[in-house]
């Protein structure tokens, strides 16, 4: 399955508009519809999408071209790989602006190659200061539908996507925002050929959108997707990039842009007929924002570093427990992983995350108290290993465990609780420069399209992250971390991932899929480091995503032989509710300085590794 594709960066020279022209100077293949009228000829150069790419001098990986490519014309210029994340993510946000953009969230964690040290920032969104335990119930008590809140100002959390970019560039750029978002700015301006992956995005949402006007306006023509091939520019985004550039991030925080974002998440413009639940955010919730730096989680596994995001998100836990439970399973059954059929890593696979799960349901939330270095600990998964069954799936949901540092039985006096509501879309990219240093990070506006509110002439959309939280305790009587409080994060499942060997960097990895990130991103994992599969064939592997309810497989799992021996097994295996799950991609590192950028084969119209320099 390795693609032996070769792909010359073609140099979107000048990106940064350090030598003149560029962006629009190569061939313009796409048909201009004439509309949305914007600076210069459009970004059309077909940059192809290749899966693999190995060289020096740092390398990109995401699911677009555009973003990996002016993430590498960063590097090129001498730019930190923080420096080209920023770039590359605002590139993201033009270009995939259903699943990233300034006005979502995020979380980036960055290995330094000067400090050895692996650190974070939590730009996850905040609730607005007015929120209680139950805003998200009506009148009469009962949750209020998920759908209705999704598209409504209600949803809509404080953004954190700017300044997230602006501490990663002030902690460890060496650019500032000015330039790191001039690309995308001209992008955006000069526009884009529109790909399959936007216009059936698009085409999904069409009717959703067409209750936003200013968002119908965006991105539908006559009601429709914009038709593949033809330029989509959004001049009112290149305005905003520019706004920002001059100003600074203050004006989204504290000014007009700000101001124009509140308001419209107080009192969403509908079309005729269409009423939306009003937003409670103020100018004081936007302008308390801040990004917070903090310390990543980390496991040992098999001897490597893995470092994961903290809280507020439950990725880097629930990926780490599952990869201790794991090695608790070999220790029980006296077989390692990488020795046991495929069908039998499944099982254990699948045992393993509807265990991590039935604690991260239970113990995780953005509150005081999370037990994080118990759910961490090895012994906490010992304990929790020994309710698996080598021959048998065990019961769905799973219990919960104690986290109370007292292992020496095994059982479990926690409730069965069923798995919580969570999103489907978000995006991930990897960056690696020369000096060693590390970025993996994952963007969301959390569905989709977000909540489907167009900031007016602002050109981005508003995110729903608020529905992230849930609506009522998942079980009646047990308490729970992730209801909605004042100024909370909600709880979120994105992974982005470093590991280290030895301290030295080894892979980064990431995903989007709502819940399901933290099963791909262990399954990836566990697939190059146990099963012995090149890092593009563990990403391109049919998934499963057990999460302590049925247990969703794609890419015809369900149907081949190992199907059905998991079946046989007690696995209940249902299709995703979209045709995949995630479409992630990685980074690994040579020897020698050199690198090895993986993105999706099979996935969401595949996805975009470069290097500075192929085959260096
Ligand atoms: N909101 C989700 C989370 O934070 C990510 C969105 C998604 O990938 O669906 O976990």
């Amino acid at each position: 399955m390795r693609a032996s594709l070769r792909y010359l960066a073609l140099g979107l020279a000048g990106a940064l508009g350090v030598s003149g022209t560029v962006l629009g100077g190569s061939a313009a293949v796409a048909h201009d519809d004439g509309r949305h009228g914007g600076r210069g000829s459009p970004v059309t150069a077909e940059l192809p999408k290749v899966p693999v790419m190995t060289g020096g001098g740092g390398a990109v990986s995401s699911v677009d071209p555009l973003a990996s490519q002016v993430g590498i014309d960063v590097l090129e210029r001498g730019g930190t790989a923080a420096d080209a994340a920023v770039a590359a993510a605002a590139t993201l946000g033009v270009t995939e602006p259903y699943s990233a953009g300034i006005g979502g969230g995020g979380f980036f964690v960055h290995y330094s190659a000067e400090t050895g040290e692996v650190r974070t920032i939590d730009g996850r969104e905040t609730a607005p200061a007015t929120f209680t335990e139950d805003e998200f119930l009506g009148e009469d008590g009962e949750p209020l539908d998920f759908a209705t809140v999704v598209s409504s100002g209600k949803s809509v959390g404080v953004p954190g996507t700017l300044a997230t970019w602006e501490v990663a560039a002030e902690e460890f750029g060496t650019m500032d925002l000015h330039d790191l978002l001039r690309p995308a700015e001209r992008i955006a301006a000069r526009g884009f050929a529109v790909d399959e992956n936007f216009h059936e995005q698009t085409a999904q949402n069409a009717e959703r959108f067409a209750t936003f006007p200013e968002t119908a306006g965006l991105f539908l023509r006559d009601g429709e997707a914009p038709a593949v091939g033809t330029v989509f520019r959004n001049p009112d985004l290149a305005r905003t990039y520019r706004t920002i550039r001059h100003e600074g991030t203050d004006v989204f925080y504290e000014g007009e842009i700000g101001r124009a974002l509140v308001d419209e998440s107080r009192e969403p413009t509908t079309a005729e007929g269409v009423e939306v639940l009003p937003g409670e955010l103020t100018l004081e919730d936007v302008g308390a924002y801040e990004a917070l730096l903090k310390d990543p989680v980390s496991t040992e596994y098999r001897g490597l570093e893995v470092y994961g995001m903290g809280l507020p998100s439950s990725g880097g836990i629930t990926v780490a427990e599952t990869l201790n439970l794991l090695e608790a399973y070999d220790e029980r059954t006296g077989t390692g992983l990488s020795e046991v059929s495929e069908s039998q890593y499944l099982h254990r696979f699948s045992e393993a995350t509807a265990t991590a799960f039935a604690d991260r349901n239970r113990w995780i939330g953005d509150v005081e108290g999370v037990p994080v270095d118990e759910l961490l600990s090895q012994e906490f998964a010992d304990e929790r290993s020994c309710l698996f069954d080598p021959a048998a799936a065990q019961e769905r949901p799973i219990p919960f465990g104690e986290p109370d540092g007292d292992y020496a039985a095994c059982g479990t006096s926690g409730a069965r609780q069923p798995q919580p509501a969570g999103g489907v879309s978000t995006t991930h990219l990897n960056v690696a420069d020369r000096w060693g240093n590390v970025v993996a990070y994952t963007l969301t506006i959390e569905q989709t399209g977000g909540s489907g509110i167009t900031v007016p002439d602002h050109g981005f959309l508003l995110n729903n992250e608020l529905t992230d939280f849930n609506f009522v305790p998942v079980t009646e009587g047990v308490p729970d971390p992730n209801l909605p409080g004042p100024g909370k994060r909600p709880r979120s499942s994105m992974s982005p991932t470093i590991v280290l060997e030895d301290g030295e960097p080894w892979m980064s990895v990431g995903t989007p899929g709502g819940a399901t990130i933290i099963t791909t991103v262990a399954q990836i994992l566990t697939g190059h480091i146990d099963r012995d599969l090149e890092l593009v064939d563990a990403v391109a592997a049919p998934r499963l995503s057990s999460r302590n309810g049925a247990e969703e497989v794609d890419l015809g799992l369900a149907e081949s032989e190992v199907g059905r021996q998991l079946s046989g097994l007690g696995h209940r295996l249902v299709p995703p509710p979209r045709r995949w799950i995630g479409n992630a991609s990685a980074i690994r590192f040579l020897d020698g300085n050199r690198f090895e950028a993986v993105a999706e084969t099979e996935r969401g119209y595949g996805g975009s590794a470069m290097v500075v320099h192929p085959d260096r």
